[in-house]
């Protein structure tokens, strides 16, 4: 099998909190976190600089916070605080698979999360830590994958690689429609045109503004990760040059 080569250099991953439930109904699953390290971990050896912003919906969102009457920022704020438990428990996940890791939340917790600053980040990224974000983008309304496109531009990522728990982006929900088809190649154009939801406006907006690639693909498969970040065909392309 000929060597793997990756195309990318300096990557933003997005994993939604779900990614780390398995199977579960809440919470995360330890079997499934370590899998999950041990294959980010891989990542590691081909000196990739590795971004990845961790969503907290295994937990609490903001939204089901506010159908039980809560506030709508102050829920945000619990959905915030949610992002940073699944960041310390991957960044522990990584560390056991030899992975040094910094935690970088948008809010500062003092004795238990450093607080997100670009240049600090930069030098991390420089000195070969892994970064795992947290915390969002520090304010309510917006969602982790506006965070993963903004802290892929301020990092200066190649791409940004979102990970689901479909292999791509589809016509309509393969779940649901058996003539769904997957897009190999879109343009952020068509993602707001079909009114596909890769994500939110906020996060596609921004990611279209500032020539972010985007791959979606599905993390279920093993290996999927270093396929993407070697320009395999994996998932479906936002933007960015199409795969050969
Ligand atoms: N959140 C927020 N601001 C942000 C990012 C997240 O208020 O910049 C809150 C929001 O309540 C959201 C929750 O954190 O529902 C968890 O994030 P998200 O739903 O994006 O997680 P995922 O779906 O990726 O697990």
């Amino acid at each position: 099998m000929a060597e793997e080569v990756p195309r990318y250099k300096r990557v933003l991953l997005k994993l939604s909190g779900e990614a780390l439930m398995g199977r579960a109904a809440y919470g995360i699953d330890p079997a499934l976190l370590s899998s999950l390290a041990q294959e980010l971990a891989s990542l590691k050896k081909f000196e990739i600089k590795t971004g990845i912003v961790i969503g907290g919906g295994n937990i609490f969102r903001g939204i089901s916070g506010v159908a039980q009457g809560f506030d709508r920022v102050r829920a945000d704020q619990m959905g915030m605080l949610a992002t940073v438990l699944n960041a310390i428990a991957l960044g522990e996940a990584l560390g056991q698979h030899g992975v040094p890791t910094k935690i970088l939340s948008a809010f500062e917790i003092k004795g238990v999360v450093e607080a997100f600053v670009r240049e600090n980040a930069l030098d991390y990224l420089e000195e070969g830590y892994f970064l795992v974000f947290a915390a969002g983008t520090g304010c309510p309304f917006f969602t982790t994958d506006t965070a993963a496109v903004l802290r892929a531009l301020e990092i200066k990522a190649e791409v940004m690689l979102k990970a689901t728990k479909v292999d791509g982006v589809y016509s309509s929900d393969p779940m649901k429609d058996p003539k769904a088809q997957k897009f190999d190649h879109l343009s952020y154009e068509e993602v707001l045109e079909k009114n596909l939801r890769v994500m939110d406006l906020t996060a596609i907006s921004l990611a279209r503004d500032n020539n972010l690639p985007l791959i979606v693909f599905s993390m279920q498969k093993k290996g999927n990760i270093i396929k993407a970040v070697c320009g395999e065909k994996v998932g479906t392309l936002v933007g960015g040059e199409p795969h050969d």
